[in-house]
């Protein structure tokens, strides 16, 4: 008599993104393959297994679980269990359970995959140019979630009963849509409509594409929110879009149907074509190419270009069918949130249009497209949101109770932190916007319920009147029990930086380069040229761009010429002097008072004197155009760099702007002037910065802050700093603008709570 063979039975829990991501189909074809019994199901903390069969099958399970999962998973963990065998010889998937302690993740939304494509073009298939088509492994996903666990009923798709033939495909474990909640067809799914233009509309988007031909701007209902859309290459159009958004400047982004089409406006290398093309589908700036056939008003005063590919079959279908690049740009005006409900973007959108591609799956969370430059061959997040959120950043230490930071005022995100996983919110807008507050009212709630936790503790910035502040304050006044750390605004940027490189509070401390526009520092002086001897918990100021008074408070940031009248108040034979005659007397007086006048170290605003001194503009129409457009041009053949002094810390910014204002009157040519300022701030900075950390002994720097998406100040401060032996740390997951403070608060709050750090 021979014994039964040994059977094993163990319990595995998968926690990370592995919710809608086909992760209990493969689970279940694994168990299949290694002839295991047991079932899987979804569950608030990611995905339950139990499996049985023999040891080696159990152990092959296991191993193929945590080596290769499925592609759109994320797994954070994987524990194992040892059970006794109950004799389980069938599979099954069991249904979803909600057990109250949420842990599960939502992925972010997903551009279609090849075979989704494949099928959208093949009219032979019944998903033949169905805009909808997803499965498993691509598709909608954070911006149609209301709730977890992740099923179809806590969907947008929830309206939507499957048809039979859907049901079968979702039902059949060999089928790639085996439990694709948001999959769909032409028969069971949402439709497109076309509306406004008249005429036939039997093909919506073959409709939509010859307007867009013709010269039509159109809204289009995409995945996080509304577009304004028009043909590219139609000045006319472009001009028409641009006068609706009231948007005066600022760049347009493009999209184009495929990399082939992409390489005709812009210079597109090989890593950005693996950006463009990344599943999440970013706009990517790129260098213009001379002769692209965009309009002048797409991008004015721009040399780059904001480029991105389909990233819905929609789009796809669109792109395809017009075979030119279009202008896609969030549906709104000038600095509102993009519109998402369909009676607002009816509205607020019907007076700039002629017509609207729409559909009716309701959008559950707004989200803009994602915008990235590109740096040494990687990408240097400008906005993060849709494609990324909520896709969470593992910090290199755990938070002893959830924190939820809140950010800043503009380019406002939230994070929420638990453990070692910091969810950040796609970018909200500005505070100060009504829409946008009310987006930051309701992501702050979400976040929590997708969490399944209440934060305990709420990180916010130290400026008293930001919109974000005020609400942390409220909330502890209304007795929630929460506690609350306020952060400093740019040691949240370093830290922000930190964070996302796995750093603990352990580490020992970096020297930080934060340069941005405006943050509020702790003598009370609006700082943003900032050197900082920094861990996690805390900082000390070691340097900063020496003070000028920022004249009229706010109204310098608008009017960049009054930072030329700051830092050159009394220079003769001016063009920008002459520009605003007495007006500048005014603002050079009001500036010596220190009434509304207080002082300033940003880096923004030395930008912004010599953008206003070599006439690139006196005025903008949105936060750091001045900067972005003295970067634009600069002169790549100039060498030249101008000195400033740097003494005890202090960076003389003044030496910079009255060297701009010489050359300007030898008549040296824009374009120089701009080199030499940028190459010149950066070296002053690598000076100041080299010795500071010279001085404490400090091997790393990190450098963060809106101005350094100047990548020309980033590469050469970055390459200075690397030639003296440090080793430079840059946001690549979480912008450096203001979009990452709410992950650099809630690092330094955990930070703070477990007492670790040298500050
Ligand atoms: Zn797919
Ligand atoms: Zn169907």
């Amino acid at each position: 008599m021979t014994a039964a063979p040994a059977r094993t039975r163990v319990r595995v829990r998968v926690s990370g993104i592995v919710q809608g991501v086909g992760f209990r189909p493969f689970v279940h074809a694994l168990a299949a393959a290694h002839d295991l019994g047991g079932f899987v199901g979804n569950d608030d903390a990611g995905v339950v297994a139990e499996v049985e069969g023999s040891p080696e099958g159990v152990d092959a399970f296991v191993a193929t679980l945590r080596q290769r999962p499925p592609a759109l998973a994320v797994v954070d963990t994987v524990s194992v269990a040892a059970l006794p065998p109950c004799g389980e010889s069938t599979f099954v998937i069991g249904p979803s359970r909600v057990t109250g302690h949420r842990d599960a993740l939502v992925s972010a939304d997903t551009a279609p995959c090849a075979d989704c494509l494949a099928e959208v073009s093949d009219p032979a298939d019944r998903r033949h140019r169905y805009a909808f088509t997803n499965c498993t492994h691509c598709g909608p996903r954070f911006t149609i979630v209301r709730d977890v666990p992740y099923d179809r009923v806590t969907t947008t798709m929830a309206g939507f009963a499957m048809c039979a033939a859907c049901a079968a495909e979702y039902h059949d474990p060999a089928d790639r849509r085996f439990h694709a909640q948001p999959t769909c067809c032409p028969a069971c799914g949402p439709t497109l409509r076309l509306t406004g233009l008249g005429g036939p509309d039997d093909d919506p988007v073959r409709a939509a594409a010859a307007a867009l031909a013709d010269g039509a701007v159109l809204a289009v209902k995409g995945l996080g929110g509304y577009h304004l859309a028009a043909r590219a290459d139609d000045a006319a159009a472009v001009s028409r879009l641009r006068a609706a958004k009231r948007r005066d400047q600022k760049p347009f982004a493009v999209m184009v149907a495929d990399l082939a089409a992409a390489g005709g406006l812009v210079v597109v290398d090989e890593a950005a074509a693996a950006v463009l093309s990344s599943r999440r589908r970013p706009i990517t700036l790129l260098r213009r190419r001379p002769g692209a056939p965009v309009a002048d008003a797409v991008a004015p005063g721009n040399r780059d270009l904001g480029v991105m590919l389909p990233y819905t079959p929609l789009h796809h279908l669109l792109a395809t069918e017009l075979g030119a690049a279009f202008v896609l740009t969030s549906g709104n005006l000038s600095d509102e949130p993009i519109a998402v409900a369909d009676d607002d973007a009816r509205d607020r959108l019907g007076p700039l249009v002629d017509g609207f591609l729409v559909h009716d799956r309701p959008i559950h969370v707004r989200a803009e497209d994602s915008v990235v430059r590109m740096h040494r061959g990687a990408e240097l997040p400008v906005r993060r949101a849709r494609g990324y959120a909520p896709e969470p950043i593992a910090l290199g230490f755990g938070a002893p109770r959830p924190v939820l930071g809140l950010g800043a005022e503009v380019k406002s995100t939230v994070c929420l932190l638990r453990g070692r996983r910091a969810v950040l919110s796609p970018h909200l807008g500005d505070l100060t916007n009504p829409e946008a507050w009310r987006a930051f009212r309701h992501m702050t709630g979400h976040l929590a319920r997708l969490f399944g936790v209440e934060p305990a503790v709420l990180a916010h910035d130290l400026h008293p009147d930001y919109l974000s502040t005020k609400e942390a304050v409220e909330r502890e006044e209304a007795g929630d029990g929460v506690e609350l750390v306020g952060v400093q605004h740019h040691h949240a940027h370093v830290a922000a930086c930190l964070a996302e490189h796995g750093r603990t509070p352990e580490d020992p401390p970096v020297l930080g380069v934060a340069f941005d526009g405006t943050g509020l520092g702790l003598d009370g002086a609006v700082w943003g040229g900032e050197l900082l001897l920094a861990d996690l918990a805390g900082c000390e100021r070691l340097g900063h761009l020496a003070y000028v008074p920022l004249p009229g408070g706010a109204a310098a940031v608008r009017e960049p010429w009054r930072m030329a009248a700051a830092y050159l108040p009394d220079e003769p034979g001016l063009a920008v002097r002459d520009r605003h005659g007495d007006a500048w007397d005014a603002v050079t007086a009001m500036a010596r008072s220190g009434v509304a006048s207080p002082p300033t170290s940003s880096a923004g605003r030395v930008f912004d004197a010599v953008a206003a001194l070599v006439g690139v503009r006196d005025t903008v129409t949105y936060e750091g155009q001045a900067a972005v457009e003295l970067e634009q041009l600069v002169d790549p053949g100039e060498r030249g760099a101008y000195p400033a002094a740097v003494d005890g810390g202090l960076i003389a910014g003044i030496d910079l702007v009255r060297a701009a204002a010489d050359d300007l009157r030898r008549g040296v040519a824009p374009g120089r002037i701009a080199a030499r300022f940028h190459h010149g701030l950066a070296d002053a900075t690598v000076r100041a910065a080299g010795a500071a950390a010279a001085e404490r002994g400090v091997r790393t720097a990190v450098l963060s802050g809106g101005v350094f998406v100047n990548e020309v100040l980033l590469e050469r401060v970055r390459s200075g700093l690397e030639a003296l032996g440090l080793a430079v740390l840059v946001p690549t997951r979480v912008p450096c603008t203001d979009g990452g403070i709410s992950l650099g608060q809630v690092a330094v709050a955990a930070a703070r709570e477990i007492g670790g750090g040298h500050g």
